[in-house]
């Protein structure tokens, strides 16, 4: 999958994001991070959060994919 530079929606750090996705999402590549999805939606409202709360949400995503060979994906996030 071609990835360009980009910077990652969770730590600010320098990380690769997918060219093109399948669906309403973004896919981001991140040294600190490691691999995870981030929604249309949550893309829109992640920058009006808080680095530690943004690590809480991609936190929270692994816990439910944990189990699973899917992607963690942040989405959903709580309206300030
Ligand atoms: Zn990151």
């Amino acid at each position: 999958m071609d990835r360009f530079d980009a910077t990652c929606p969770v730590c600010g750090g320098p990380a690769k994001q997918a060219e093109r996705t399948t669906g309403d999402y973004q896919d981001f590549l991140c040294p600190e991070c490691g691999q995870f999805l981030v929604s249309g939606t949550a893309m829109e409202s992640i920058g009006k959060f808080e680095v530690r709360e943004r690590q809480g949400f991609l936190a929270n995503a692994k816990r439910e994919t944990a189990h699973s060979d899917r992607d963690p994906m942040i989405r959903d996030l709580p309206t300030h």
